[in-house]
This record gives structure tokens, sequence and C-alpha cells, in this order.
């Protein structure tokens, strides 16, 4: 064990360690971070599309999303990095009654907490999005203060910005155990030696669970795999991100928006879910989702796929995260199952894992915590989710 004690060990250099540890050294705390892979950001985060959008269902997301969006929409002006911010809004589309009448029930929620989303009607919507099929739309929410950016660039500017603010990374190294004395934490063991720490947070994605059981905890987070493409780049003709929410044979929703280099990212939710840590892509995709796609926009029929890949989402029962201290080991910290959002999310979470460990919670972070708690009952599912 090395004599440095670190005032927080981050186990994840993912979409939710790296912002942490920004918040935490920029706080002039010395956290560490320790990833099992050679560089920030390999696990889930490089995988996500990088939709970011604060119209979820439940306050605690609605307020962490729109804390992020306030880091990544600032992050150019702030500290000079280009993130690729670009906000185009996200368009969820209602083609039945069934999927406007969840949409406009959510919209009393997402208005309560003070987000800028209203309903379109038909050709109202078909102004903001032209090129959608026309034929039995009904309309659909539009939240133009959502966007997008690029998952790559910011886990490298959350991870340079906090490597100058004194943040330590050690990256091919697996964390193997806690260290506990007494019920509380005193360190972390790692396959290539132990560090001193009293707190550790747990923000290994889709691994949360089996870090967990390292040491005799357990938290309910269950990877499932997506896949996602990305076409060859056209000139501009869409801005926001076009979800549309109706099930379908194989799958659940799919969403896709236009990048700023032109190209479309795109992405589907697979029902029932794929269950697992599998990451290689499948034959099974683009069928599944080009078809769903061009039906809603009939004009992409036109444009090439790239490339495919496959990741994991750290799902929960309930579809929010769990963020809070263990009752069980003193100084063990989740920030786990951060779903299909933890890149829109955890610029939020970082700031709010920083006060948590600063004691320094305002009353708005503690009906956060409550409402994310490890110990709450999962039964209340989040419908964006
Ligand atoms: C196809 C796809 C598209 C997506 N699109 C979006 C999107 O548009 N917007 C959005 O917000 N989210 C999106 N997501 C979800 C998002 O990628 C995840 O929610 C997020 O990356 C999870 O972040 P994390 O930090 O919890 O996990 P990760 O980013 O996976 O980080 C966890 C880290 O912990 C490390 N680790 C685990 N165990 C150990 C150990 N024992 N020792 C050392 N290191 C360890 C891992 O190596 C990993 O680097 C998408 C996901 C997929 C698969």
């Amino acid at each position: 064990m090395t004599t440095q004690v670190y005032d927080v060990i981050i186990i994840g250099a993912g979409s939710v360690g790296l912002p942490t540890a920004f918040f935490i050294a920029r706080a002039g705390l010395k956290p560490l971070v320790i990833d099992q892979f050679a560089s920030p950001g390999q696990g889930s985060n490089k995988a996500a599309i990088g939709g970011v959008r604060a119209t979820h269902s439940t306050p605690a997301k609605i307020r962490l999303g729109l804390d992020s969006i306030q880091v990544l929409s600032t992050w150019k002006e702030a500290y000079g990095g280009n993130i690729e911010w670009y906000q185009g809004g996200y368009c969820f589309v209602a083609y039945r009654e069934q999927e406007a009448r969840i949409l406009k029930d959510l919209l009393k929620i997402q208005q309560a907490y003070g987000l800028n989303i209203y309903w379109l009607d038909r050709d109202d919507l078909l102004e903001v999005v032209p090129d959608l099929w026309p034929e039995g739309l009904i309309g659909g929410t539009y939240s133009p203060g959502d966007g997008s950016a690029s998952p790559l660039l910011t886990a490298h500017a959350f991870y340079t910005h906090a490597k100058e603010l004194g943040a330590e990374f050690c990256f091919r190294e697996r964390v193997t155990g806690i260290i506990r004395r007494r019920g509380k934490v005193v360190g972390v063991r790692t396959d290539k030696g132990g560090y001193a720490t009293e707190t550790v947070i747990n923000a290994a994605g889709p691994w949360a669970r089996a870090l967990a059981q390292m040491c005799g905890l357990d938290v309910p987070v269950v990877p499932d795999s997506h896949e996602a493409g990305i076409t060859e780049p056209v000139a501009r003709f869409l801005r926001p991100m076009i979800v549309d929410i109706r099930p379908a044979k194989g799958s659940k929703n799919y969403y896709f928006y236009q990048h700023g280099t032109g190209a479309l990212l795109f992405c589907i939710t697979p029902e029932p879910p794929i269950v697992g840590t599998d990451r290689r892509e499948t034959s099974d995709f683009l069928p599944m989702i080009a078809p769903r796609m061009v039906r809603l926009m009939p004009k992409l029929i036109n444009i090439r796929v790239r490339r495919t890949w496959r990741g994991l989402y750290p799902m929960t029962p309930d579809g929010s995260p769990i963020i809070g201290q263990s009752r069980e080991l003193t100084g063990y910290i989740y920030a786990v199952g951060m779903c299909g959002q933890g890149y829109m999310l955890c610029p939020g979470v970082g700031a709010l894992l920083s006060r948590l460990v600063q004691e320094e919670l305002t009353p708005k972070d503690e009906e956060t915590l409550e409402e994310l708690s490890p110990y709450r009952s999962f039964g209340r599912e989040e419908k964006l989710k």
C-alpha cells in the first residue's frame, strides 16, 4: 500500500468517474481514479451516441439533466475545449393516441420542474422537422434546450482538466477488493497493490454489482446490451434528436439525430432486453432499425451506414440511477445504474458527488439523493428510461 492517503478513490474512469474526479479536484480535494482499461472512457462511455436531454419523467433526473446541460453547454466558454455541444433540441413524436397521451401526461411534470418543453400539433411539428412522414402524425413534444455533444471529447476534457487540478489516474489496473476496518472503508486493493482512503465511489458502470459484491455488498445493476450506428455525412437537414416510442417486434423505442459533421447517429432499445455483457455487434440490428427509421423519414433511404457498434447499459429495476452512501459500510458511495442516460446525467452527478463528499449538500440535493437512494423500493418505473 502506498503511504499517500487519497481524499476519495473513484473506481471507474467512465461517464460517471471522470466528471466526478473533475468536480472533486476542483473543490481542492485529492482524488485517485482507477480503471481496468487502458485510457479514460473505454467502458460504456465510448458507446454512447451523445444525446443530452433534461426531458425525463422524475424530479431527480430532470434536475441532474438540467445541471448537466448547464455544464456541457457552457464548457467551451468556461474551459476552452470543444466538446461539440449542439443545441438542436429533442422531439418525441406521436402517430397514435396512446403515445400522444403518454407524452402529454409527462409534459405536466416536466413543465412543473422548469423544463422548456411543449406540445406541437402536426403542422407545427412539421415546421421543426419537415422530413417526418406526415401521414398519421398527430404531433409531438419539442424541447429546444436539449442537444448533443461528443462523449469521447467530453471524457477527454474532464480527464485533462481533472489531472491539471491534481487528480491522479491509474489505468490498466483492476480493483479486486475494498479494505475495511470496523465497518469503515480504509483502502482499495488492486491487482497491482493498494491505496489508502476513507471514501470510495463505486463508479464501475456495468460492472458495479460485481464490484459491490467484492466487499460483501450488493446493488441491483444488471447490464444489457444496445447497438448504435453512424451514417456517412450529408448536408444538414435535421436539427433535433427524434425519438419514436412506439414499440415494434423485437424493439421498443429508437432514436436518431444529425451530428455536426452531417452524419446521423442512431440507436434502438431491444425488447426483450439482451441481458449480459456481450459487446460484439450483431447482424440483427440494422434490419431492425433501418426500416423503422426510413418509414418515419423516407429521405433517409438514400444515406449509407458507415459503422455499427454495441455497448452496455447499466440498468436498474426502475430505470433511475442509484446514488448514495452505503449503510453497511461507512465511506462507500454508490454512483451506479445510469441506464441509457449516463452520459447526459453525469456532469450533474459529478457535481452532486463532490458536494456529498464535502458534506455540502443543498436541500435540493437531499431530495435528489432520497429519490435515487440505494435503499428505495424500486417500485416506480421511470417512463422515459
Ligand atoms: C449504444 C449506446 C448508446 C448510448 N447512448 C447514450 C446517449 O446518447 N446519451 C447518454 O446519456 N447515454 C447513452 N448511453 C448510455 C451511457 O453510455 C451509459 O449510461 C454510461 O456510459 C454509463 O457510465 P458509467 O460511468 O456508469 O459506466 P462506464 O462508462 O462503463 O464506466 C465504468 C468504468 O468502470 C471501470 N471498472 C469497472 N469495474 C472495475 C474494476 N473492478 N476495476 C477497475 N475499473 C473498473 C470500467 O473499466 C469502466 O471504464 C448509451 C449506451 C449505449 C450502449
